[in-house]
């Protein structure tokens, strides 16, 4: 492959509207936050442009690292992506192992327009998308040793739209695994139940409930401009503002709005916080777990502080500690 073709390729999401950071959207997002600035906040348009172009954050030594992880991340995907088990595969080896199932009646629903099966496979496979995401979040939070890879992306102290790819390559990894086998799971229950009349309503060849949600400021989770919903909306839809907190310091933020598109999910599971307004939220990770943004921290770190947990796993099975140890509570993540 030559120079160019990488060049292109490390930057190809910016014309994929697929990609959250396409630039119609981030165009889109400038416009959204300047509107909000001025018409919701009152901000003069010149102070509302600063706002939205402020060298401090754009440039901060935490975004200057999100830049350059973004385009080492995106050599590494290069690599592995092709050897990755793709939803295709997924999808058609459990096509045909719900052929064995012998309650299971092939087609049974084929009768359906193909309006409303287009209609149903769209939202489905965007809902069970968006809760594997909402689940994986949640454990990369509680387990201790997904903890040690998703905290490179709690790292950022400035959130720009680049943030989204401020994610160690294993995170990458997982999240890949789960969109295969969520997407591939949904297709071939489609399949088989409702035949080959499945296919997606699209916008530029994009789901189109993902493209709306990248139309609506989608990357104004990862910014300082802290758009909110109404508090009724919030229990739906997860606003920036709420992913904001979701990256603040403060003890009362930790383990709160997972959720992506959706923040249902959080409502139900007990992790809903609403956003309030005025609040000067402080992102990053607590003292005692900051690293610095320093590259080789951030590729490495995860595997010391894995090694760590294991160590520490180990050290309670085979050497248990004496029965008075009471302080033996699992570590508080977020
Ligand atoms: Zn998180
Ligand atoms: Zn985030």
């Amino acid at each position: 492959m030559e120079i160019f073709e990488y060049i292109a390729n490390v930057f190809a999401d910016v014309s994929n509207p697929k990609k959250r950071i396409f630039f119609g959207y981030l165009l889109l997002t400038i416009l959204i936050a300047l509107v909000w600035l001025v018409a919701v906040r009152r901000s003069s348009f010149k102070r509302a442009l600063g706002q939205v172009f402020d060298r401090k954050i754009l440039f901060s030594p935490s975004a200057r690292a999100d830049y350059k992880i973004f385009v080492i991340n995106r050599v590494f995907t290069m690599f592995i992506s092709p050897l990755l088990l793709s939803q295709l595969a997924i999808a058609t080896a459990l096509y045909y192992a719900l052929h064995d199932i012998d309650f299971l009646q092939r087609g049974v629903f084929s009768d359906t327009p193909k309006g409303v099966i287009v209609a149903l496979f769209t939202v489905t496979i965007f809902i069970v998308d968006d809760f594997t995401k909402y689940l994986l979040h949640r454990w990369m939070h509680r387990w201790p040793l997904l903890w040690a890879i998703h905290k490179t992306h709690h790292s950022a102290e400035t959130l720009t739209p680049i943030t989204v790819y401020r994610t160690h390559p294993l995170e990458g990894l997982l999240y890949g695994m789960r969109g295969a086998v969520a997407q591939g799971t949904v297709m071939a229950t489609f399949l088989f139940f409702f035949g080959n009349a499945v296919d997606l309503y699209t916008v530029l060849g994009v789901n189109v409930m993902s493209f709306v949600f990248h139309v609506t400021g989608s990357n104004l989770r990862h910014s300082h401009i802290s758009i909110r919903y109404w508090p009724w909306l919030e229990h739906i839809l997860i606003s920036p503002a709420q992913h904001q907190v979701h990256h603040s310091i403060a003890r009362q933020h930790h383990d709160k709005n997972f959720g992506v598109a959706f923040a249902v999910w959080d409502w139900l599971f007990g992790s809903l916080y609403l956003s309030e307004r005025d609040t000067d939220l402080k992102f990053g990770l607590p003292p005692s777990e900051a690293h610095s943004s320093r590259l080789l921290d951030i590729y490495l770190r995860p595997f010391s502080d894995m090694a760590r947990v294991v160590r520490r796993r180990y050290h309670r099975i085979f050497r248990p500690k004496p029965v008075q140890a009471s302080s033996d509570k699992t570590p508080v993540t977020r």
